[in-house]
C-alpha cells in the first residue's frame, strides 16, 4: 500500500473518569506520563526507524486520542510529533488533530499547541446542559465549553470539531433542540455526535439498573438524530459520515482512513493499527505496555491477518457509512466481488425494508437506515 497512512497516537490520561467510559485510560501521574512519552516514541521509532528516506512509510495525518491528551506537557506532544517526523515521511499539509476537553486548557496552551504544529482540535463538549454534564461525569460546565471554543479561535485555530453525546439518560427533546442550537452557535468546523452505548461496568449503566436514572427509548433517539441531521443540514454542515458532519473542506481527513480502508499505524496502550493485510491493537494494560516496550518487547496483544474476503466484506460495510456509500464497479475491480450477486438475498430484504438505495453503480444506506445502522452492517459481515 502506497497511500499515505495515518498516525494513531493513544494517551491514557484523564483529569477523573467519565461515568460512561470504557477507554483505556487512567489518572494522571507525573512519572507515569513521563515513562509512557519515552515508550510511546520509543514505539513509534521501532515502528518506523531503520529505513533509508526513501524507505520510510508515508503519512499525512496524525491524531492524538485517548483519554486526554492535553493532560501532557507541550514538550512532551511535541517530542511524539518530532519522533513521528523522524521516523516516518510526514507531508508538509499533514493534519495534526489532538481531543481536548474543555476546562482543562488555557489560551496559552492552545497557542502553544498549535506552535508545535497541531492544526486541529476535537473538544470533548458532550452536552451544554449542566446537569447533564453532572450526571455523566464531566468536570467541564456548559460556559467552559463556550470559552474553550472561543480559546482556540483567538490562539488561531481554524479547524475545530466538538463531540456530542445524543441519548443520555432522562434526556428530553428540547435539552436536546438547545444543544444543538448552542453547537452551532459556536459556529464549529466539524461535529462528531455518538449515541450513548453503555457497557455493563460503567457507573451510569448501575444507576440506569438501580431505578435512579431512566434510559431515554428509542423512538426519542431516533427524533434527535433526525434533528440533528435536519439543522445540521440547514448550517451548511455535510453529513459525510453517519456519525460526523463537517463543513466543506473540513472533515476530518484521519477518521476518514478508518472508513475508506486506508491504512494507519497506532502507537500507545490499545491502539490499533491497520496495514492493509492486518489489523492489530496493543495491550490495554499500561503497566504491560510500559514494562514491554521498555524490554524491547513489541506491545501487541492481537494481531489479525485478513484475508481477501474479510477486506471486501469490511470495505462494504465501512463505505456503508459514508455519504457517498459503495461504489459497485469500483468493488468489482478491487476486490472481484459482484455485490449485487453475492449479497443478493440481503439487497433484497434491505432495499425491501427500505434501508439501503442503489442508484447505478452506488449502493447507500438511507435516512432510515443511518438509524438503524448496525442491522445494515450486520448483513456484510
Ligand atoms: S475524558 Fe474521555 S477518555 Fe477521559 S474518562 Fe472521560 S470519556 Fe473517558
Amino acid at each position: 500500500m502506497n497511500e499515505p497512512a495515518g498516525i494513531y497516537l493513544h494517551i491514557p490520561f484523564c483529569a477523573t473518569r467519565c461515568h460512561y467510559c470504557n477507554f483505556a485510560t487512567g489518572g494522571y501521574e507525573s512519572e507515569l506520563a513521563r515513562r509512557y512519552v519515552a515508550a510511546m516514541t520509543k514505539e513509534i521509532s521501532d515502528a518506523g526507524g531503520g529505513k533509508s528516506d526513501a524507505e520510510k512509510i508515508p503519512a499525512d495525518t496524525i491524531y492524538f486520542g485517548g483519554g486526554t491528551p492535553t493532560t501532557l506537557s507541550i514538550e512532551q506532544l511535541k517530542s511524539i510529533i518530532e519522533a513521528c517526523r523522524l521516523h516516518f515521511d510526514i507531508a508538509g499539509d499533514t493534519e495534526v488533530t489532538a481531543e481536548a476537553n474543555p476546562g482543562s486548557v488555557s489560551q496559552e496552551y492552545l497557542e502553544r499547541l498549535l506552535d508545535i504544529g497541531v492544526n486541529r482540535l476535537s473538544f470533548g463538549v458532550q452536552s451544554f446542559d449542566d446537569g447533564e454534564l453532572q450526571m455523566i461525569g464531566r468536570t467541564h460546565s456548559a460556559a467552559e465549553a463556550r470559552e474553550a471554543v472561543g480559546m482556540a479561535r483567538s490562539a488561531g485555530f481554524d479547524n475545530i470539531s466538538i463531540d456530542l453525546i445524543a441519548g443520555l439518560p432522562e434526556q428530553k427533546v428540547e435539552t436536546w433542540s438547545r444543544n444543538l442550537e448552542e453547537s452551532f452557535a459556536l459556529e464549529p468546523d466539524h461535529i462528531s455526535v455518538y449515541l450513548l452505548e453503555l457497557y455493563k461496568d460503567a457507573p451510569l449503566h448501575h444507576r440506569i439498573e438501580r431505578g435512579e436514572l431512566r434510559a431515554i427509548d428509542d423512538e426519542k433517539a431516533v427524533e434527535m438524530y433526525f434533528e440533528l441531521m435536519d439543522e445540521a443540514e440547514k448550517h451548511g454542515f455535510d453529513h459525510y459520515e453517519i456519525s460526523n458532519w463537517g463543513r466543506p473542506g473540513r472533515y476530518s481527513r484521519h477518521n476518514l482512513k478508518y472508513w475508506a480502508g486506508a491504512p494507519y499505524q497506532a502507537f500507545g496502550v490499545s491502539a490499533a493499527g491497520y496495514d492493509g493485510l492486518s489489523r492489530w491493537s496493543n495491550t490495554r494494560n499500561i503497566h504491560e505496555y510500559l514494562e514491554k516496550v521498555e524490554r524491547e518487547e513489541s506491545p501487541v496483544a492481537e494481531r489479525i491477518q485478513l484475508d481477501d474476503d474479510d477486506r471486501q466484506s469490511a470495505s462494504v460495510f465501512l463505505n456503508l457509512r459514508l455519504k457517498n456509500g459503495v461504489d459497485l464497479k469500483q468493488h468489482l475491480t478491487r476486490f472481484g466481488v459482484d455485490v449485487r450477486q453475492r449479497y443478493r438475498d440481503e439487497l433484497e430484504r434491505l432495499l425491501d425494508a427500505g434501508l439501503i438505495e442503489i442508484n447505478a453503480d452506488r449502493m447507500a444506506i438511507t435516512r432510515k437506515g443511518k438509524v438503524l445502522a448496525n442491522e445494515v452492517f450486520a448483513a456484510f459481515v
